[in-house]
């Protein structure tokens, strides 16, 4: 079986890329049935303002519920998640002692809800705000005592774009690995995947870098430390992180099997928006470059383990 660990079906246009094919549910599964794919994590967007543009926003259908109960037609192909954002639900007026202490939210009505419909997980978060903030250290530990794994966009570092932010060499996710050590944390984006290797720029953080992975970045250093650290592979950004230097990256996914997870995050359904992903798992495989357990792991076992199915 191979299971997509990153997918969405809703417009994901920019307001000038209106020609583009939005992703839908109908030829969500079309594409997966046309790429050998089984099953996909579908994660619903638009609880953050971050990624709202205008074609989203006035596209019908676009809340959360309306994307969990239009997918929960199709149980037998998508896996669904909730979608959160850590600034969330606090109300009501500051008490004295509240000025030291800011309140924190309770996010148990939230992950009951996603529970009762279904979701095994949460994500992806795209908040953009920086990876220890108290707020989002409170949301991750509260998903991980409702065993819902959390998938985030690492952008960084700075504000004014979407996606949790970090600084070179990872310090935040490192914080925030260690304060809630009890919830599985799935790195995925530019953030996350740039630090493969330790010739990081400030600049170069944002992108997608080429070229051999002469010494290992903070990335590595990380899934050795915290077992509850996990790596999608999905976008050009995990995709060019695996294939920018080919013998490194066979290195890279024999070494990280148990934690690395296969995803695409198709974001259009147009023939440029096809993503390579899968084939090049499949030739590495083909080539005899990865064996058929990292193969499989990746594909799929390390989904089913995480998420309990
Ligand atoms: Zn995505």
């Amino acid at each position: 079986m191979i299971i997509d660990f990153h997918t969405h079906a809703v417009d994901l246009r920019l307001p000038d890329e209106m020609d583009r094919k939005p992703v839908t549910l109908k030829n969500l599964i079309k594409r997966m049935d046309e790429e050998g794919i089984d099953k996909a994590v579908l994660m619903p967007v638009n609880v953050s303002p971050e990624i709202c543009q205008a074609p989203l926003f006035f596209s019908p259908g676009s809340d959360i519920l309306s994307q969990l109960e239009a997918a929960a037609n199709y149980s037998d192909r998508l896996i669904l998640f909730g979608n959160l954002d850590p600034r969330m639900g606090c109300y009501g007026n500051l008490t004295e002692d509240q000025l030291v202490n800011p309140p924190v939210t309770d996010f148990s009505p939230f992950l009951k809800r996603f529970k009762d419909l279904g979701c095994v997980g949460i994500g992806e978060i795209v908040a953009n705000m920086s990876l220890d903030d108290s707020r989002v250290i409170n949301m991750f530990r509260q998903c991980g005592e409702w065993d819902m794994p959390v998938l985030f966009h690492c952008t960084g570092p700075g504000q004014g774009v979407y996606g949790l932010f970090d600084d070179i060499g990872l310090p935040r996710l490192e914080n925030l690995l260690k304060s809630a050590p009890d919830t599985i944390i799935i790195g995925h984006a530019p953030g996350f995947w740039s630090e493969i290797s330790d010739d990081i720029t400030p600049e170069n953080k944002f992108i997608y870098p080429e070229g051999p992975v002469i010494n290992e970045g903070s990335l590595q250093r990380l899934l050795r430390t915290y077992p509850n650290l996990y790596a999608d592979i999905s976008a050009n950004s995990g995709y060019t992180a695996i294939s920018r230097d080919r013998e490194y990256g066979i290195k890279f996914l024999t070494e990280f099997q148990d934690r690395i997870l296969f995803g695409t995050d198709v974001c259009f359904a147009d023939k440029e928006g096809k993503m390579p992903h899968l084939s090049y798992l499949k030739n590495l495989l083909g080539e005899k470059l990865i064996s058929r357990d990292v193969f499989t792991k990746i594909t799929c076992d390390n989904a089913l383990k995480i998420l309990k199915i």
